[in-house]
């Protein structure tokens, strides 16, 4: 049975195929025939994962800021808010895991919001110039997933 999801903003139609492992092509995400709901999910979170860590470096080695110690992330299925899509928690990056449905740059500025909060809890002034030296334009994130 074909389905259709959306990564980084673009549609794609799942389809089942010999291949052992997933593998997107234009618009089709090809899958194992093994793979179930729960083996899809398992993927998407680790693409996000790996989007995230990705644009993290990036933002990392542009050398605007320096953090003393490590950053993790971790992908998680829901907050107890249903409006929040992404959280700092002590040094743990929480990003809800439909944020895979946003494109890359609305991932990055997520990103970029969630370590600004490293630097402040508040939206406060302070905030603010953080996510500008990170990298961030200042902008609302997109709430509608
Ligand atoms: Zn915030």
């Amino acid at each position: 049975m074909d389905s259709e999801i959306t990564i980084m903003g673009k549609k794609l139609t799942v389809i089942k195929s010999e291949r052992k492992r997933p593998k997107q092509s234009g618009n089709i995400l090809y899958i194992p025939v093994s793979f179930d709901e729960h083996a899809l999910k398992e993927y998407l979170r680790m693409r996000l994962r790996r989007i995230i860590k990705s644009e993290f470096s990036k933002l990392s080695s542009s050398g605007k800021f320096f953090l003393v110690g490590e950053i993790n992330f971790e992908i998680v299925r829901n907050f107890r808010d249903k409006s929040i899509i992404s959280m700092l928690k002590g040094s743990t990056i929480l990003v809800r895991e439909d944020t895979i449905k946003l494109s890359r740059v609305d991932i990055r500025e997520i990103l970029i919001h969630e370590l600004a909060h490293i630097f402040s809890s508040h939206h406060d002034e302070k905030f603010l110039m953080a996510m500008r030296y990170i990298g961030g334009k200042q902008r609302r994130l997109p709430i509608q997933l």
